[in-house]
């Protein structure tokens, strides 16, 4: 029996949360749920959207799963997510992008299957959100502290996001990617920044994974760098070409977006968060409010990332029975819903898959 925090998010959340328990339920594996509730939802009753319940829950069971969060956009609280990776530290933003039958350009002329493993840097970059409002005194310091260091000035209508990337934060997230390409048998890792332009922070980055790359250099896994325009342009004309990629954070939030279009979309990206001691798994795709409540999300994200979660857990038979019926049910082409140009509902989905699990 394995103790898991369960937390089911909102918008689509508590329809596909529903969806992947029946899902994991019925490959024979045993998990108490330890449902905790976070968001908009207990705003109000509990005065944050992220009570500390929910991040001790998780360091008490160490592996959470999560279905998306809403976050408002512009104003209001900062993300759920974000905070939550930050208390846990969790560095590795783990992001496969697989072919399940449902790739995009599958009958282009010389179409290979995709199979690759994105590693997006958690902590830092642009997506930390340190950020100043425009007109703030604190903008207004920044801005004549590098007027004065810089000589050239920013405009006094700006907003300011400032982009920290660290050696530390840099070297943990390519030695994960190394680490897993070698228990993966994985035959190469691609790093992806903008070194170019960024030479301070993605030029850092770039640097050293070289150094990283160079520790590996014995393993056989061969290493290669693309400047990130480039790598998206390749991505989408021949995707097979890459395996493990590692990136700072913000290059892989809209890399990993890409490459799941790639694949047939967010409703089939699954995803984790992992750190030295917790791992929270959740899907790569939101909340889509304007589907929530109507029971035709799409579960196949949040049921991969099961899988993701179980073999995390040891239980990597139980994974690939839900990994394989997966792959049955969407090459089928019979029972999809609506994203994937189907009819099924999310139920109707889980339904085909738990039959093919239990065959
Ligand atoms: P989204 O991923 O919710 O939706 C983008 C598009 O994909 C929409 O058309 C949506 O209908 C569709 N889609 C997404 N998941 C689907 C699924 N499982 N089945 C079928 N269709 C699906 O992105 P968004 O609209 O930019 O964001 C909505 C909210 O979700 C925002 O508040 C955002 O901050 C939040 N968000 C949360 C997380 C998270 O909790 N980890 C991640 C991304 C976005």
């Amino acid at each position: 029996m394995h103790t898991v925090t369960l937390i089911p998010g909102d918008g689509i959340g508590p329809e596909i949360t529903a969806a992947m328990r029946r899902v994991v339920t019925s490959t024979g594996v045993d998990i108490d749920w330890e449902i905790q509730e976070a968001g908009e939802a207990v705003m109000e009753s509990e005065g944050t959207p992220l009570p500390d319940r929910v991040i001790e829950s998780i360091k008490k069971n160490k592996v959470a799963i999560k279905g998306p969060i809403t976050t408002p956009v512009g104003t209001g609280f900062r993300s759920i997510n974000v905070a939550m990776r930050k208390a846990l530290d969790l560095y590795i933003n783990l992001r496969p992008a697989k072919s399940y039958g449902c790739d995009r350009y599958k009958d282009a002329p010389g179409a290979k299957p995709i199979d690759i493993v994105i590693f997006r840097e958690n902590t830092e970059d642009l997506y930390a959100g340190i950020e100043f409002e425009m007109g703030s005194d604190e903008a207004n310091e920044l801005r004549a502290c590098i007027e004065e260091l810089e000589g050239t000035a920013i405009r006094a209508d700006a907003g300011i996001s400032i982009k920290p990337i660290s050696e530390f934060g840099t070297r943990r997230i390519v030695k994960a990617a190394f680490d897993y390409a070698l228990a993966n048998d994985r035959k190469k890792v691609t790093c992806v920044h903008k070194a170019n332009i960024m030479k301070h922070t993605d030029g850092l980055f770039l640097r050293v994974a070289r150094e990283v790359a160079e520790e590996y250099a014995d393993t056989g896994i061969e290493f290669e760098d693309w400047i990130i325009d480039a790598a998206c342009m390749r991505l989408v004309v021949d995707p097979s070409q890459f395996d493990v990629m590692v990136m700072p954070n913000l290059a892989g939030d809209i890399l990993s977006d890409l490459c799941a279009g790639l694949v047939g979309g967010l409703g089939i990206a699954p995803g984790a968060n992992i750190g030295d001691n917790e791992a929270l798994f959740e899907p790569v795709h939101g909340s889509a409010p304007r589907r929530a409540g109507q029971g035709i999300a799409n579960p196949t994200a949040l049921i991969l990332t099961s899988a993701m979660m179980l073999r995390h857990l040891g239980e990597g038979e139980a994974a690939a029975k839900i990994e394989n019926a997966v792959n049955t049910v969407l090459t089928e082409r019979k029972t999809v819903t609506y994203d994937l140009g189907g009819e099924a509902s999310t139920e109707e989905y889980a339904d085909a898959l738990i039959a093919e699990i239990t065959r």
